[in-house]
């Protein structure tokens, strides 16, 4: 963000997304479905550009997101549904209150519960290794493994504004 000094690009539909409240990225980060170590590689989205997941959203001042087709709501299991408007309409109020915290920590985000999973998942990959610091640098190397392996955040797109050419006048 400091690169650019402005907010992230909507891989979808290449417009900024203002705050945490319209991001797809925060939306599934607060639901625990971002991994908390990714969250600054991984693309941002509008949560209105993500209509699979917004369709879920049934909160007050959001305006509904239809789709129709095979994930439309309307073709879908009405109790999946159920659960799914109950969880995502969750976490979005959830952002909007995270939003009017200040200072609030990245990793208090998330509602509660979901930040579990991550720990678990972590402590399954750094094997059984009994010495604490060791098992510190194991992970260390397997986020970084991790790292490498995603596409990311393509922060060179939305910065192309080459300084050199538009300036060179003779
Ligand atoms: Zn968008």
């Amino acid at each position: 963000m400091a690169q650019c000094e402005q907010g992230y690009l909507c891989e979808v539909c290449g417009e900024e997304v203002e705050d945490i409240t319209g991001s797809d990225l925060y939306l599934r980060y607060v639901l625990g479905e971002v991994d908390p170590e990714k969250l600054h590689i991984a693309p941002e989205r509008h949560i209105r550009c993500n209509p699979t997941l917004a369709q879920f959203i049934t909160a007050e001042g959001f305006e509904a997101v239809v789709i129709e087709g095979f994930f439309g709501k309307s073709n879908l299991d009405p109790e999946f549904v159920a659960i799914e408007e109950a969880r995502v309409t969750q976490g979005y109020l959830r952002l909007r209150d995270v939003f009017g915290i200040e200072g609030l920590p990245l990793t208090d985000y998330p509602l509660p519960g979901v930040m579990d999973r991550w720990s678990v998942d972590n402590e399954a990959a750094s094997d059984s290794d009994d010495d604490a610091r060791l098992v510190d640098g194991h992970r260390q190397t397997h986020h970084l493994d991790l790292v490498a392996e995603e596409p990311g955040h393509d922060a060179t797109t939305s910065c192309s504004d080459s300084p050199g050419i538009g300036s060179l006048r003779l």
